[in-house]
């Protein structure tokens, strides 16, 4: 395809890639997206039809919540035809949750979503905003044969494309803010972009695209740590109307065998909660059964997040509580890849 015929949408929702320094604070706040622009003429030279939308207001990405999700999949939906691909510029704090949350609301994606933010506001003068937004544009305007190169939600971050479900943010200061230790990068930014085909999902049959607009924020997360104590886990487990829990556990899914945990755990599960063991690992997975100390989670049916990490196993639990589905359905999709 010509690269007048492509046309991407940038979706600018805030962080520090759009942000300037308060002169009187000294501390960073969004600004309007024409200062991005303005930044990056850039753009302009690859010759595709680029037009952006901008969230009112912009915003931190410390105070994204689902009605955020749900407004950014309708945004897609609404433009899902008019475009070949989609840039979404994000704050890097949540982007992984927002990926994950936004892979799951995405139904029969056929384009590419790719989510990119920066360390450094574009306006500065070692900013790595420039290189992420340029080369996030570039991806999701990548085609062969019509097809896109990446029909996927992503994050495209310093030099890496990753699956967006797969990926922490677990840099504070370096440009490699994002890493996905459990998959793959789907491509590698350097002279060249070299995608990585064999592990990025190709949809097989081409099925009518869709959004999900029900999530459930029923959910919380309990991180263990040695010294828990009963008052703790006893008055978590009793939030009102909590459905869902994810588990942060140690190692391969492992957690105390005190009788007061697990005598807890087995409470909560008898009032329907779902609990779902995700390591508190970067890399690797949940083995219950493994060590004595994950077997009895097992038996008394805590769940296995396997690899997964904690930002996509609270969205993935928000999203199928979302769609009304019983506990016995909603344990079948958390033991499997629905995305
Ligand atoms: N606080 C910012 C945000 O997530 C950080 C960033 O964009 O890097 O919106």
């Amino acid at each position: 395809m010509e690269s007048e015929n492509i046309s991407i949408l940038i979706i600018y929702t805030g962080g520090t890639i759009g942000m300037v320094k308060n002169p009187k604070t000294g501390s960073l706040s969004p600004f309007d997206f024409d200062h991005i622009l303005k930044q990056v003429p850039e753009l302009n030279k690859f010759g595709y039809r680029l037009n952006t939308i901008t969230f009112d207001p912009i915003i931190d990405s410390s105070n994204i919540n689902p009605a955020f999700w749900i407004k950014l999949v309708k945004i897609i939906k609404e433009n899902y035809d008019k475009y070949n691909g989609f840039v979404v510029l994000h704050g890097t704090d949540t982007m992984s949750y927002t990926a994950s949350a936004v892979s799951f609301m995405l139904k029969n994606l056929s384009k590419p979503v790719i989510f990119t933010g920066s360390q450094l506001p574009i306006g500065t003068l070692r900013t790595d905003g420039k290189e992420n937004l340029i080369t996030s544009v570039e991806i999701a305007a990548a085609q062969q044969n019509s097809q896109p190169l990446v029909p996927e939600v992503c994050i495209y971050f310093e030099n890496k494309l990753y699956r967006g479900n797969r990926t922490i943010k677990y840099n504070a200061e370096y440009f490699n803010a994002f890493t996905s230790d459990n998959y793959p990068a789907l491509a590698k930014a350097g002279i060249h972009i070299k995608y990585n085909y064999s592990v990025i999902h190709y949809p097989t049959v081409k099925r009518e695209f869709d959004i999900y607009t029900k999530l459930d924020s029923n959910v919380a997360v309990l991180k263990i740590f040695p010294g828990i104590n009963r008052n703790v886990v006893a008055s978590f487990f009793n939030i009102k109307d909590l459905k869902a829990v994810v588990l942060e556990t140690f190692g391969s899914g492992n957690a105390p065998t005190q009788e007061w945990f697990l005598d807890e755990i087995e409470k909560a599960i008898k009032r329907r909660i779902i609990i779902l063991n995700v390591t508190q690992c970067s890399a690797g997975s949940v083995d219950m059964g493994k060590y004595e100390t994950s077997l009895e989670l097992l038996n008394y049916g805590v769940i296995s997040g396997y690899d997964i990490t904690t930002e996509a196993a609270i969205t993935k639990l928000m999203f199928l509580l979302g769609q009304g589905l019983n506990n016995e359905e909603i344990k079948k999709n958390l033991n499997k890849s629905i995305r």
